[in-house]
C-alpha cells in the first residue's frame, strides 16, 4: 500500500521561504483538535511555517493558517510520517521543532477493558511519539539544534482510577523525554516535557465508559471546566521560542483549582 500522505495547504511556495535566518518550520501532531489545534495557531502567530499532522485532514485545512502544510497521516505509520516530513523539508527546508499531541484516552475500568484498547494507547501515545520524534531527530542532531516538545500529563505523574492504560503510557512518555534529553542534550537538541492538569478539550469522551466519563465530568466541574486549549500552547509557545541556549526541562501546568 502507498502510504504517502497528500499533503495540502495554503501559501507554500519553496521561493517564499529564502535560507535567512527566518523562523523554521515547525511539526504539529494532533493539530486537528483540542491543544494541538491551539498550538497550531499559536505558533501560526508567532509567525512559523507549519506542518500539522493528524488523521482528520479535513479539521487540520479547515484551521486556514498561512504558511502551513497539512498532512493526513496516523502517527503509528512510520513510513506515512517520515514521507510527510520529507515532503515539508523540500518545501521549506529543515524542521526546527516538533511538538507531540496527538493522543488518545480510553477512560474506563482497568478490570473490564478489552486489551486492544490498551495496545492503541500504547501505540499511539507512546510508540507514535517516538515515531514521529525520530522523523525530525537525525536532522536536529545533524545541525546541532532542534526543540521537541511532548505533550504528557499529570497522569503522567501520578495515578487515577478508570486512567491505567493512559496513565501507563504518560508515565511512559515522562520517562522516554528524560531519556532523550539525556541522549541529545550534548547536540544542542532540547526536549520539554509539559503536564497538563484537565484541559476543556473532548479527550477520550467518544471511547471513554459512559460511567467513566461521567466520573471525569465530575472531576472538571471542580475544576471550572479545566484550563483553555490556548494556556498549553502558550507554555508550548515559551519552550520553542526561548533562547537557544536554554531549555525548558518540564512544566506541569493546572488550573488554579487542580492541586
Ligand atoms: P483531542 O482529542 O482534542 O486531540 C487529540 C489529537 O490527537 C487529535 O488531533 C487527533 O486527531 C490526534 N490523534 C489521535 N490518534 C491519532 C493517530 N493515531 N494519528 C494521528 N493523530 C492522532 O484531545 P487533547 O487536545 O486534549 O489532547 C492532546 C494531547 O494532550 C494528548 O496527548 C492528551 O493526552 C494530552 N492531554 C490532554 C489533557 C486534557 O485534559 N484534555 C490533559 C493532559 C494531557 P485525529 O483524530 O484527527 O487523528
Amino acid at each position: 500500500m502507498d502510504s504517502t500522505p497528500v499533503l495540502t495547504g495554503s501559501g507554500f511556495r519553496s521561493e517564499q521561504f529564502p535560507d535567512d535566518g527566518s523562523p523554521g518550520l515547525v511539526v504539529v501532531t494532533g493539530a486537528s483538535s483540542g491543544i494541538g489545534a491551539a498550538v497550531a495557531r499559536a505558533l501560526s502567530a508567532a509567525g512559523r511555517p507549519l506542518l500539522l499532522m493528524a488523521r482528520r485532514a479535513e479539521l487540520l485545512d479547515a484551521l486556514q493558517l498561512d504558511r502551513c502544510l497539512t498532512a493526513s497521516v496516523d502517527v503509528t505509520d512510520e513510513e506515512a510520517v517520515r514521507a510527510a516530513v520529507v515532503h515539508a523539508e523540500r518545501l521549506h527546508g529543515p524542521v526546527d521543532a516538533i511538538v507531540n499531541c496527538a493522543g488518545v484516552a480510553h477512560l474506563g475500568e482497568f478490570a473490564t477493558q478489552h486489551s486492544e484498547v490498551w495496545q492503541e494507547t500504547l501505540a499511539v501515545n507512546v510508540v507514535g511519539l517516538m515515531i514521529t520524534t525520530r522523523a525530525v531527530l537525525t536532522g536536529m542532531i545533524e545541525r546541532g539544534s532542534g526543540s521537541i516538545v511532548n505533550i504528557s500529563s499529570v497522569a503522567g505523574r501520578r495515578g487515577f482510577a478508570d486512567h491505567v492504560a493512559y496513565c501507563a503510557s504518560k508515565f511512559a512518555v515522562e520517562g522516554l523525554s528524560a531519556a532523550l534529553r539525556s541522549e541529545v542534550a550534548r547536540h544542542g537538541v532540547r526536549v520539554t516535557v509539559i503536564a497538563p492538569g484537565v484541559v476543556a478539550t473532548d479527550l477520550g469522551r467518544v471511547a471513554a465508559s459512559e460511567d467513566a466519563w461521567l466520573r471525569r465530568q465530575q472531576l472538571v466541574d471542580l475544576v471550572d471546566g479545566g484550563l483553555p486549549p490556548d494556556a498549553v500552547a502558550a507554555a508550548v509557545v515559551r519552550a520553542i521560542e526561548a533562547p537557544p541556549g536554554e531549555c525548558i526541562h518540564e512544566l506541569v501546568l493546572t488550573h488554579v483549582r487542580e492541586s
